[in-house]
């Protein structure tokens, strides 16, 4: 048994750090070691525990009520609010688009009506449940042109979305006039606050100024919020809240139609484990609110120093001040940002790419942690650093005829052989000495590759690249 735990912890080598503040994505590191502890014990004491049925497993059930009651404290909720836990922010945002379009049975082709910076969760969402998403630009500070939204909300929609704050800018919409108009209309109104509805409550206690997006703002009838983002929990839990019972029916599910136990769930999943619910129950105890609030107050510290620190190199800028702990960077022209990322990487660091969108360029983004704030002097020297290689370097060279090519096929119209072909030389895989798929070491030609590809073009070559990694070990 130690001889494979021992071979565990080695794989994990591999892996990006989940620890220790200097992964900017992915995951948020409280610091606290304790909290760690305390998690992984929750997990492991739970792993084999069912969520699928509260009266098998009464305290996974408890546990749940007291999570949704702590949410319901920092988001504002009126004393009608409910909640579930869930599996994730995805899972989250699929049951509030799958709960509005149940709820209007007399809508034979539903729509939802969401600002171009939303999470791709809806569009997933928008694809699995066949709800037609009505996209609109955002305005020039990359927050929803709420006049906009009310102006594209017809018979048909269901649901208008918004977030708090939405994760490629990390701005707060103007959830105020978005809900007013929502309810106006008789729509449901959800606020995706998954990465942010955990800090921002304890910004605003401490004196930050925060737009208005929890309860509190009328016509808001749904919340998201992450557990495992700013609660800092283990993976695998996030929170779906409703104004009311009423909002939350079509949510759930039953099925007596077969000859087994009558089928009874909340959220997507049926058997869960209890493993990740127990932990972010255990993680909250142990931190508490005033531990949430010492904790936001380092992340917040952090995010000030290092957008101060940003304004002080030349080739950066911070795309738009940030309302909460995600910051979008974006580099002048002859400083590659893909550059920045890897050599970044190299220093220890990981940030993430997002690659060019509408008539905004190619940026960096950093979801930053309360554990970063002990290394902001060392993150802002390896991004001086990195910038300065960047520079040198010039801009990328990525291969004119590679990128022909991808500008001038049609993605549906390419066979698995066209892909291998492609996916060889964008340099996406390559083959290793023993034949097995090699990923690449830098990403930045790329990334520079996929940046110059149409959005349906990039898709289908992630798609092939996955479907090429996804293969079995026989
Ligand atoms: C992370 C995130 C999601 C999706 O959450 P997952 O936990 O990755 O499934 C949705 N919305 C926003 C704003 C997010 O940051």
């Amino acid at each position: 048994m130690n001889d494979v735990l021992a071979r565990l912890h080695a794989l994990q080598a591999a892996d990006l750090p989940v620890h220790g503040g200097r992964t900017l994505a992915y995951v948020y590191d409280s610091g606290l070691p304790d909290v760690d502890e305390v998690g992984r014990a929750a997990v492991a004491a739970y792993a084999g525990s069912n969520g699928l049925d509260p009266t098998a497993f009464p305290s996974l059930l408890m546990m749940e009520n007291e999570l949704v009651g702590f949410a319901a404290n920092l988001l504002e909720a009126p004393g009608t609010a409910v909640g579930t836990v869930t599996s994730g922010g995805t899972e989250s945002v699929l049951l509030a688009v799958q709960t509005a379009r149940d709820s209007r049975p007399d809508v034979v082709k539903p729509r939802m009506v969401l600002p171009s910076t939303i999470h791709a969760a809806f569009l997933k969402a928008a694809h699995y449940f066949g709800v037609e998403p009505v996209v609109v630009p955002v305005g020039s500070d990359f927050r929803a042109d709420a006049s906009a939204i009310a102006a594209a909300i017809d018979d048909d929609t269901v649901l208008v979305a918004v977030s708090a704050p939405s994760y490629a800018h990390g701005v707060v919409d103007p959830v105020t006039a978005v809900a007013a108009a929502a309810a106006s209309r008789g729509v449901r109104c959800h606020v995706d606050a998954c990465i942010g509805g955990w800090v921002l409550p304890y910004a605003a206690r401490a004196g930050r100024p925060v737009p208005p997006w929890t309860f509190a703002v009328e016509g808001v009838t749904s919340i998201s919020v992450d557990l495992h983002k700013y609660a800092y929990a283990p993976k695998g839990t996030s929170l779906l809240l409703h104004r009311t019972p009423a909002l939350r029916k079509p949510q759930f599910f039953a099925e007596a139609g077969w000859p087994g136990y009558t089928m009874l769930n909340s959220t997507m999943q049926s058997t869960k484990s209890g493993g990740p619910l127990a932990a972010a129950w255990a993680v909250v105890a142990t931190i508490g609110d005033a531990g949430y609030a010492s904790l936001t107050a380092d992340v917040f510290e952090a995010v000030d120093r290092i957008v101060a620190g940003i304004g002080e190199i030349d080739a950066l800028r911070v795309v738009v001040p940030p309302d909460s702990t995600l910051i979008a960077l974006a580099t002048s022209s002859g400083c590659d940002p893909f550059t920045i990322c890897d050599e970044m990487a190299e220093a220890g660091w990981y940030v993430q790419p997002q690659m060019a969108f509408g008539d905004s360029p190619a940026t960096i983004h950093l979801s930053v942690s309360a554990a970063t704030l002990a290394h902001v002097d060392d993150f802002l020297a390896a991004l001086r650093d990195a910038v300065d290689t960047a520079v040198a370097a010039g801009p990328v060279q990525v291969d004119a005829e590679v990128v022909g090519f991808i500008e001038a096929l049609d993605p549906t119209a390419l066979t698995d052989e066209d892909f291998d072909g492609l996916l060889a030389a964008s340099g996406l895989v390559g083959a290793s000495d023993d034949g097995s798929l090699a990923l690449p070491e830098r990403m930045a030609e790329v990334n520079a590759m996929l940046d110059v590809a149409a959005p349906e073009m990039r898709e289908a070559l992630l798609v092939a690249f996955l479907d090429r990694l996804s293969r079995p070990s026989r």
